[in-house]
């Protein structure tokens, strides 16, 4: 082994410089710079070199962390990209997105050890970013061109890691998306503090490089139907993602000032992107003098707070029904919320939006955990007469999302769906009960990560190749025959 590495008895963890909260509230850039070489060498040095590494086992991409951090140890930097961009498509996405504290760094040996994590993320990011910097990162060039083409729907990070393993193999790739720009929720659902749009936008950029084919503006259902999609192409791969917003059935729910959390991360990721936003313009979606009150404890949550608060709220607070222990959302964001100034209202449910004709309060009740249910998460209780008032002239619902009704929407009734609503298909292969139709991302899984967008991407695309070739051979026995 390299005796760069095990430095994590003379080394402390340290990550790369965050800015300031005063400063970051003046802008909507990402809050994190970028290692420099000796930086990342230094923290690459940390890492134990386990053998059996427990920080890859829960990465959903299983990236090859070891071997990259001990390549960025020994300024092998060109090595440590081809390495681990060979098992994931967009290391730098993942490297500023991913819960890292619930993956690969809150599995890591010398964290359990009480050393403090490698910061496998940052690594991973720097890398990448490096790559891009010295033209490392190439379009995809396919060794033989084939004829059989690939339709997906959604070009979201599912989408897009498909379609780039599905050139790599040579197939003619079309990705047809509803909205006017490439990317998905990585464009308008996140926000810039977390990952810049022009990140996610080179990405695009190269897809189109490698041949792949977009038509934007499409939406499957209106457009063209599933069936017509899949006459149009000799397999299609549905990642389009869940996008119908979970509600909260409450008195006032109907009053002027309470928004969806995706309409509201919209309008301000439009506006950042220098689109024309008339809701935003006129005040409606805009949280500027605002008391605002964000209903959820998961990642759009903590977005909405964190966007209300460089939009120029007058105060902003996060109402959760369970404790800080048992929230969904990642604790890295929750600290970064808390350092920018919002309050975190834990263990508290809204019980009524209170107003005339505008939202003006939110009448909460204080929540005990009872006894785990049969998810084995602990029961949220009402506490008798714990009533309190939130002031709040906007209210943001960030509940979650479900699969919108697909079968309807895509004229495809024979569709089947699990009892979520997601779309229902083989474990092994992820090919839904239509022949020749795939599914990965959210709308197979339910609203979760971009890893594992780009894992079932990856996998559907091998799927997929898998498919086309038995159906090659077919025809060519037939045709024997
Ligand atoms: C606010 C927010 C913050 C998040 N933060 C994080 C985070 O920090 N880290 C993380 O890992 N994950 C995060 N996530 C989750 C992550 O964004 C998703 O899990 C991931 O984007 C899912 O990828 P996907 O490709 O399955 O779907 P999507 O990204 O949703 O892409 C689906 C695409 O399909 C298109 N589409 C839908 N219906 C149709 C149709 N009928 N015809 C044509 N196109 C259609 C959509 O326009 C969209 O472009 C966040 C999600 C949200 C909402
Ligand atoms: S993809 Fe995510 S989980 Fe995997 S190593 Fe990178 S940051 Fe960690």
């Amino acid at each position: 082994m390299s005796s760069k590495m095990l430095q994590f008895v003379r080394t402390d963890k340290k990550m790369p410089e965050k800015r300031q909260a005063t400063d970051r509230l003046g802008d909507f850039r990402e809050i994190y710079a970028d290692y420099n070489p000796a930086g990342a060498a230094e923290q690459s040095s940390r890492c134990s070199q386990c053998g059996v590494p427990f920080c890859q086992v829960h990465c959903p991409l299983h990236n090859n962390i070891p071997d990259w951090l001990m390549m960025t140890a020994e300024g092998r930097l060109e090595e440590a990209y081809e390495l681990s961009q060979a098992t994931n498509n967009f290391p730098e996405i993942c490297g500023r997105i991913c819960p890292q504290d619930r993956l690969c760094e809150g599995n890591c040996v010398i964290e359990k050890a009480g050393h403090g994590t490698v910061t496998i993320g940052s690594v991973e990011r720097y890398i990448t970013d490096t790559a891009w910097e010295k033209g490392w990162v190439k379009p995809v060039r396919p060794r033989q061109e084939r004829d059989e083409s690939v339709g997906i729907v959604g070009a979201g990070p599912a989408g897009m890691a498909a379609a780039e393993e599905l050139r790599r193999q040579g197939y003619r790739v079309e990705i047809y998306d509803r909205y006017d720009r490439v990317g998905g929720l990585m464009i308008y659902g996140i926000p810039n503090f977390k990952l810049e749009k022009e990140v996610v936008d080179r990405r695009s950029r190269l897809l189109g490089e490698s041949g792949v084919i977009f038509h934007l503006n499409f939406e499957v259902g209106r457009d063209a139907s599933l069936d017509e999609l899949r006459q149009r192409h000799d397999a299609v791969l549905i990642a389009c993602g869940v996008y119908e917003a979970r509600d909260l059935k409450l008195p006032g729910g109907g009053l002027t000032g309470v928004h969806q959390a995706m309409r509201f991360l919209t309008a301000s990721n439009r506006k950042g992107l220098g689109d024309a936003v008339p809701e935003f313009d006129d005040g409606t979606l805009d949280a500027r003098g605002k008391k605002v009150v964000v209903i959820g404890g998961g990642d759009t949550a903590m977005d909405c707070v964190r966007t209300a608060v460089r939009q120029g709220a007058e105060a902003v607070s996060c109402l959760y029904r369970r404790d800080r222990e048992n929230m969904p959302g990642s604790q890295r964001e929750v600290m970064n919320a808390e350092e920018e100034g919002v309050e975190f209202l834990w263990l508290s449910a809204p019980e009524a939006l209170l107003g005339d004709d505008r939202v003006e309060a939110v009448r909460a009740t204080r929540i005990h955990l009872g006894v785990p249910d049969a998810s084995g998460r602990q029961t949220p209780q009402p506490l008798a007469d714990s009533s309190f008032v939130v002031e709040a002239d906007m209210v943001i619902k960030a509940l979650g999302f479900d699969a919108e009704d697909l079968p309807t929407q895509f004229g495809a009734k024979d569709l089947a769906l699990t009892g979520w609503g997601t779309i229902k298909s083989d474990f092994r292969s992820l090919m839904s009960n239509l022949d020749g139709v795939f599914a990965a991302g959210d709308v197979v899984r339910g609203a979760s990560l971009v890893v594992w967008a780009v894992r079932d991407g990856r996998d559907a695309a091998a799927s997929i190749h898998d498919y086309l070739r038995n159906q090659a051979k077919q025809v060519a026995t037939a045709a024997a025959e």
